[in-house]
């Protein structure tokens, strides 16, 4: 039997973080996530937001986060990995962890 707690499916996750930099700067992105997808026997979140316009521009992104991951206190957070539009010549890259909600 799995004494772990599962995650609701309504869940969703925020994350506050800085764009790679790319041409000289970089963007604040401030995500708040969609709720939880099954995927096999974990979930995943997806996302689609612009980061903060400055330096005169702003880039969207559409992304699909990693697999649940366990933290030491029961609850659970996500690796996102992914890449802006192209928006005024250049992209920017942006990953991290985003920030844990309850269950795994
Ligand atoms: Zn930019
Ligand atoms: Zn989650």
């Amino acid at each position: 039997m799995d004494n772990r707690r599962r995650s609701p499916l309504d869940h969703n996750h925020g994350s506050v973080t800085h764009t790679s930099c790319d041409h000289n700067h970089a963007h604040q992105c401030l995500d708040v996530s969609g709720p939880a997808i099954l995927a096999g026997e974990s979930h995943v979140h997806n996302s689609e937001n612009w980061v903060v316009y400055e330096h005169g521009h702003a880039h969207y992104y559409q992304a699909t986060s990693g697999p649940s991951m366990p933290t030491a206190n029961g609850w659970h957070v996500h690796y996102w990995d992914f890449y802006t539009t192209v928006n005024d010549g250049h992209r920017h890259h942006i990953k991290g962890l985003d920030m844990p909600a309850p269950g795994v």
